[in-house]
């Protein structure tokens, strides 16, 4: 049996690396919009709820194409706040002011072509330095289920858009290595969309199908199990590709959601296998070993 599973959300929780690029994304913006550091910040958040109240519409546009909803993964944040800001909607103009202007503005005098230039320079730094700093860790139950997955003979493949180092280094700080069954796969681009077309229609969203680099991972793979914590970059080409056939009709799609999972994502496990992305919402990777 062999378990493909993402690696950032599932093997990490993300809470502090999420916020630790978003404040880092606001310090950069600060000198350029006039504030300091924490009222950027503050600012920033106001934007971030202005994207989280319409999902369908905001979140991570690699190439053009919407490939992951803003109200999927923290991470996502800064980047669908820069091209909310690019876009020049302003969600609530009463209580935004003319804040989105002035960052806008702001952030172009400042040499960049748009927001999402400056967010895309502050990300990979911001990300790098937080794990320098030792704050990141796997969840504290990731060894003890690495080593009862090699007892029970499982393969394991982690499948993930971070760098293969980064995994590797991670998973080595808790003493596993790339062996026994366990395999690490980075840089997966399962964002990359090649044509806006197929797409399902998931509670008012439109998820993208055509994601070739993944597909060719998953049909490789041919996983019994894939688990990510992001519907639509992780579990959707598995769906689509399970529904048509491609892959095992018995392939299990689990998401992992610490806390409580959106009405969308449970409403999903009710649908028929051929049509919903999610088959069980789990709070834990120790989920993976209570599988037959
Ligand atoms: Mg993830």
């Amino acid at each position: 049996m062999r378990i493909l599973s993402d690696f950032d959300g599932v093997w990490t929780d993300q809470a502090g690396e999420a916020q630790a690029i978003q404040r880092a994304f606001a310090r950069d913006a600060a000198p350029l919009v006039g504030l300091s550091g924490d009222e950027a910040f503050e600012q920033f958040l106001s934007f971030y709820r202005a994207t989280l109240a319409q999902p369908a519409e905001n979140g991570w546009w690699p190439r053009g194409h919407l490939t992951a909803f803003v109200d999927e993964d923290e991470l996502l944040a800064t980047g669908a706040v820069a091209h909310w800001l690019d876009r020049g909607e302003v969600g609530d103009p009463g209580a935004l002011g003319d804040a989105p202007d002035r960052w806008r503005q702001g952030i172009r005098r400042g040499g960049f072509e748009n927001v999402e230039a400056l967010a895309n320079q502050s990300f990979g730094p911001a990300m790098r330095k937080y794990l320098e700093s030792g704050a990141h860790g796997l969840v504290p139950e990731a060894r003890e289920v690495v080593d009862e997955l090699r007892r029970q003979g499982r393969d394991l493949v982690v499948v993930s858009n971070s760098p293969t180092p980064k995994l590797a280094a991670m998973f080595a700080a808790i003493g596993v290595q790339e062996e026994g069954g366990v395999r690490f796969v980075g840089d997966a681009r399962k964002w990359w969309i090649e044509d806006p077309g197929p797409t399902m229609s998931v509670a008012g969203r439109i998820v993208h199908l055509d994601r070739p680099l993944y597909r060719e991972i998953l049909l490789a793979e041919e996983p019994s199990l894939v688990i990510g914590d992001v519907a639509s970059l992780d579990l959707s080409m598995g769906s689509a590709l399970r529904a048509r056939g491609e892959l095992s009709a018995d392939m299990r799609l689990l998401l992992r959601c610490p806390g409580e999972a959106p009405a969308w994502a449970r409403e999903q496990t009710e649908h028929g296998p051929e049509e919903r992305l999610i088959d069980a919402i789990v709070p834990s990777i120790r989920a993976l070993l209570e599988i037959a």
